[in-house]
C-alpha cells in the first residue's frame, strides 16, 4: 500500500505543471541554462540558500534546520539526443532533444520534497538538493564533485534515485553493493597494407585481423575473469572499406565494456589491449588500442541502503521493496558521488517498460503517477538520515 506524505497531495498538481515544462524544453549536456534557472528560481521562491555555477550549469539549494550533519540529496536534469515521436501536449519543442530517461520527473520530485520540507522542515541538520547537469555520457557528477561539491557542501551521506520502468508502480528497489555497472569505451585502430581482393597474398588484411580481434576479446568475460564476476565487451562499430574488390588500408572498431569491480575493469582494459597487440602482430597489421574510462560502478553503502529502506518503507510498504534486485549493466554517474561519500542510489518502480515506454525510447514519457511517490520517498529519507531528537 502506497502512502504518499500526507500534505503533498496539495503540491501533485503544480508537480506536474513543471514536469510537463521541464519535459517541453529538454536540453542536454551542459547546455540546461533554462533548466538551471527554472530549478534555481524555484529553490529560491522555497526559501533554500541557491548556489550555481558548479560544472556550469548545476544548481545547490541549501536547506538547514538547526545545527546538524548534512546530506545530499541528488536530482539529474539533463535530456537526451532523441527525436521525440510521443505526440504529447508536452511533448519537446527542442527538435531533436528529448526527455527520454525521465530526467524531468527527477528534477521535479526533488523540488516538490524541496517545498515540502521548507515548508514542513521535519528534520534537524542540512540538505544539500543537488540538481547535476549531464548524466547521460558527459559525467556532470564527476565535474561537480571535482569543481569542489564536497568541499563547498561537507555532506556526510549521498543519495540518488532513477525511475524504473519494468518495475511496478509503487514498489521500489535497492541493495547494498552495486547497482549499476561501470561503463567504459574503446577504440582500436587497425592499419595494414591494402590490395587488390583477388591478391590478397600482396596485402595485410585488416578485415581478417579484426574479426578474429572481436571473436578473441569475447574470451575474456568466458576465460580471463572469475566466472562469478560479470563482465560484457561489446563491439558495436566496424568501420572499413568502401567497395566489393578491394582489401582496405584500414578498419576502426570501437565499443563499450561492463563490469562492477575495478580488478574486473583492469583485467578487461588490459586482456584487450594484449590480445589486439598479439594478434596483429600474427597477422601483419598494426594496432593502436585506446581504452577510455567513463563511470565508475555505482555501489551502494550498506548502512546508508538500510536508511534507504526504512524511508522508502514508509511510502510503498515494506513487502513493495526489492531489496536485491539483478544490477544493471547500465551506468549511472552518481557513481562519482558514491566514491567520495557513502550513500544509496535506488530505482523508483514506474510501470511497464514495453510499448515504447523504456528510458531511452523517442516514445517514452516519464509516469507522472509516481511524482507524488518518488518526492515522499525523499521527504521520508529527510526524517530518516536526520532526525529529529527527542
Ligand atoms: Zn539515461
Ligand atoms: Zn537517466
Amino acid at each position: 500500500m502506497v502512502e504518499t506524505v500526507p500534505g503533498l497531495e496539495k503540491h501533485t498538481a503544480d508537480m506536474k505543471a513543471w514536469r510537463h515544462d521541464l519535459h517541453a524544453h529538454p536540453e542536454t549536456a551542459f547546455e540546461e541554462q533554462r533548466t538551471s534557472d527554472v530549478v534555481a528560481e524555484k529553490l529560491k521562491s522555497f526559501g533554500l540558500e541557491v548556489h550555481r555555477g558548479l560544472a556550469k550549469t548545476g544548481v545547490v539549494g541549501i536547506l538547514r534546520n538547526g545545527e546538524g550533519p548534512s546530506v545530499a540529496f541528488r536530482a539529474d536534469m539533463d535530456a537526451l539526443h532523441i527525436e521525440e515521436q510521443t505526440n504529447l501536449p508536452h511533448a519537446s519543442r527542442h527538435a531533436g532533444r528529448m526527455h527520454a530517461c525521465g530526467h524531468d520527473g527527477h528534477t521535479t520530485m526533488l523540488l516538490g520534497a524541496a517545498r515540502y520540507l521548507a515548508e514542513n522542515p521535519n528534520f534537524h541538520g542540512s540538505i544539500a538538493f543537488v540538481f547535476q547537469p549531464a548524466e547521460e555520457n558527459e559525467g556532470g557528477g564527476r565535474v561537480m564533485v571535482e569543481e569542489g561539491l564536497f568541499e563547498k557542501f561537507p555532506v556526510t551521506e549521498v543519495y540518488g534515485m532513477h525511475n524504473w520502468p519494468g518495475l511496478e508502480v509503487g514498489r521500489m528497489a535497492m541493495r547494498p553493493g552495486p547497482m549499476m555497472a561501470s561503463y567504459d569505451v574503446f577504440e582500436l585502430t587497425l592499419t595494414g597494407k591494402g590490395t587488390h581482393a583477388a591478391m590478397p597474398h600482396l596485402g595485410t588484411d585488416v578485415i581478417v585481423a579484426g574479426t578474429q580481434i572481436v571473436n578473441a576479446w569475447q574470451t575474456i568475460p568466458s576465460r580471463n575473469t572469475h566466472p562469478v564476476d560479470s563482465a560484457v565487451v561489446s563491439v558495436t562499430q566496424f568501420h572499413a572499406g568502401d567497395t566489393w574488390n578491394v582489401i582496405p588500408a584500414s578498419a576502426v572498431l570501437r565499443g563499450t565494456t561492463r563490469s562492477f569491480r575495478p580488478e574486473v575493469q583492469d583485467t578487461i582494459e588490459r586482456r584487450m589491449r594484449e590480445i589486439a597487440q598479439a594478434i596483429a602482430t600474427v597477422m601483419g597489421v598494426e594496432a593502436s588500442f585506446r581504452y577510455e574510462r567513463r563511470y565508475p560502478s555505482t555501489v551502494n553503502t550498506a548502512d546508508a541502503t538500510e536508511k534507504a529502506r526504512r524511508a522508502a518503507a514508509r511510502v510503498v510498504g515494506a513487502e513493495a521493496l526489492d531489496l536485491d534486485p539483478m544490477p544493471s549493466m547500465g551506468a549511472e554517474d552518481f557513481s562519482f558521488m558514491l566514491q567520495k561519500r557513502p550513500g544509496c542510489y535506488v530505482w523508483l518502480g514506474a510501470g511497464p517498460s514495453d510499448g515504447g515506454r523504456n528510458l531511452h525510447s523517442p516514445h517514452y514519457d516519464f509516469n507522472d503517477e509516481v511524482l507524488p511517490i518518488g518526492a515522499s520517498y525523499w521527504v521520508r529519507l529527510a526524517e530518516t538520515v536526520l532526525p529529529k531528537a527527542g
